[in-house]
């Protein structure tokens, strides 16, 4: 995904004005350029003329630097009673809700989704941030009746060390801080690498870090390419857990880099999710659903509604209301209130889309029934602009069914029965998000017990997570974490379980007391 800013970057180089911004790396608590000086260019994907400003292409040395930081600042940080952590970390939470209107413009600067959804990645980040630091004063550890008398038991949560969190481009607020947070209140200090193309956002997370009193080299930023720093992040040995979301492809490398080393490793990871519209559903409410759940962010969630699984009986309408719907959709500009989808983030993005749209058109019986052009005229030219596309009659095998697309591009799927929908929405690798639409009870409950799925919303799209609940997914979306929730902590603490002795003399455990035997 990076390529084309990288592309940009070089092409760029000659016309950049000596008012382009310079951005750092936030290391030791210093900002600091790369050892290297070289320069990651960031611009605005609905208006390529429009340069956000320059980031450090970091390093390997860059990564040894600031994880060399994050390990000087552990001790004094872990040894911070996590209440006191909490208190700084709610002081976050509140420089992210004074400077709430700039973050979100910016985002929709370097991102491109509209005002409204930048916000509600922000406050996401508020949410998280208040949520987590919540749990300084809980952390609940556990105590248990030991085996022996005048024995206790009892087990607690401990930091695992030094964390490196890696992001991918677009909650680019959102995911950063539902994995710093955390991190942070468990006792750990962390690197983070937001993705090449959306740096700012992080930068701006991490700038209230500072301002917030977050001590020296707890947090520490490096932007640049995830093949160069991202790659040093999930080889370097100091490095003990990798907490990582992006694409199932690059996740695979984490993982494969965190098993040689026996780190610990997070991943989450692709969608391909669905909507089951039954025979039973208000198809309205389902319709604005999907029109949400596939367009919204430019269909560029890993949650976003790719799928649309709809009982024959209701097909011909659902379809007929899908497609005016989403041909009235405004595509634009995010930063004008009156569009309902930006762009897509790159060029390259723009041409994996637009081979999808090909490929669609090739497959089968498939029918291109709206959409499926990249929008180049006037003000478009300037951006990476693709009509919302909804494809019909779409078999569950064809690869425009299968594979995650991440754009405005939805299949519709004809099914005759539950059965069938959920054996569809369950046949690809998979696992993030599901949906039923249906005034039945017991279909509903019978959809929820039956997919495979991390997250599973009845008459609701697929998207809409909240903070408070664990949020991932199974087969080929993660390995098993959840985020979110009080189930992060189970990512960024390790359990010790302690035993304490006071009868005085040796009791002994794990041998066969027990008289009647023998
Ligand atoms: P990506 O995999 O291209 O990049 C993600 C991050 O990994 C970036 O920071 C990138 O620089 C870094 N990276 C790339 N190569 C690396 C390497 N070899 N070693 C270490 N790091 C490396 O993903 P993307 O395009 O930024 O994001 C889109 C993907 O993210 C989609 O597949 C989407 O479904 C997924 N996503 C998943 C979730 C979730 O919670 N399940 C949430 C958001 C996005």
């Amino acid at each position: 995904m990076a390529q084309a800013k990288k592309a940009l970057a070089k092409k760029a180089g000659a016309s950049r004005t000596a008012r382009t911004k310079s951005f750092s790396n936030y290391i030791g608590g210093e900002w600091v350029a790369s050892a290297a000086g070289d320069w990651l260019e960031n611009r605005n994907p609905a208006d390529t003329r429009d340069v956000i400003g320059r980031f450090p292409q970091s390093t390997a040395a860059d990564v040894d630097r600031a994880v060399a930081a994050a390990a000087e600042a552990f001790d004094g940080w872990r040894h911070t009673p996590a209440p006191r952590r909490a208190e700084i970390l709610y002081r976050v939470g509140e420089i992210l809700m004074r400077d709430k209107e700039k973050y979100t413009r910016d985002m929709t600067r370097e991102m491109g989704k509209v005002l409204k959804e930048a916000g509600g990645d922000v406050q996401e980040a508020i949410d998280c941030t208040y949520y987590a630091a919540g749990e300084g004063r809980r952390l609940h550890g556990f105590t248990t009746p030991a085996e022996m008398p005048n024995k206790f038991a009892m087990c607690v949560r401990q930091p695992i060390g030094l964390c490196g969190l890696i992001t991918p481009w677009n909650f680019p607020m959102a995911i950063p801080s539902w994995k710093m947070i955390p991190a942070l209140i468990c006792g750990n200090t962390v690197v983070i690498k937001p993705a090449e193309d959306t740096p700012l956002s992080t930068y701006n997370l991490v700038k209230a870090c500072e301002e917030a009193g977050v001590p020296p080299g707890v947090v520490n930023l490096v932007t640049g390419d995830g093949a160069v720093a991202g790659r040093r992040m999930t080889d370097h040995p100091a490095l003990r857990l990798i907490s990582f979301t992006g694409s199932t492809e690059t996740g695979r490398l984490v993982a494969l880099a965190c098993a040689d080393r026996n780190a610990v490793c997070s991943l989450e990871m692709g969608g391909k999710n669905a909507i089951i519209v039954m025979d039973d559903a208000d198809v309205d409410n389902a319709v604005e659903g999907a029109v949400w759940g596939a367009f919204g962010t430019s269909g560029q969630r890993c949650t976003a509604s790719s799928r649309l699984i709809v009982h024959k009986k209701v097909y011909k309408e659902f379809s007929r209301k899908l497609v005016a719907r989403a041909q009235a959709l405004r595509v634009g500009n995010g930063a004008d209130p009156k569009v309902d989808v930006g762009p897509v983030i790159n060029q390259d993005a723009v041409q994996k889309i637009m081979r999808y749209i090909e490929i669609g058109q090739k497959e089968d019986q498939a029918t291109l029934a709206c959409g499926g052009h990249r929008l180049t005229k006037g003000d478009y030219g300037h951006g990476y602009f693709i009509e919302p596309t909804v494809f019909t009659d779409v078999a569950p095998d064809m690869r425009i069914a299968q594979e995650e697309i991440f754009g405005p591009v939805t299949s519709v799927i004809p099914t005759k029965s539950l059965d069938e929908a959920v054996e569809i929405a369950n046949g690809v690798q998979y696992g993030l998000s599901a949906a039923i639409y249906t005034q039945d009870v017991n279909r509903a409950f019978q959809a929820m017990n039956e997919t495979y799925t991390g997250i599973f919303y009845v008459n609701a799209s697929t998207i809409g997570a909240e903070v408070h609940l664990p949020f991932g997914g199974t087969k080929g979306t993660g390995n098993g974490h959840r985020e979110a929730g009080t189930q992060v902590l189970d990512i960024f603490s390790e359990w010790k379980s302690i035993y304490v002795d006071y009868s005085g003399k040796l009791q002994r455990a794990q041998i066969d007391n027990k008289k009647a035997i023998g």
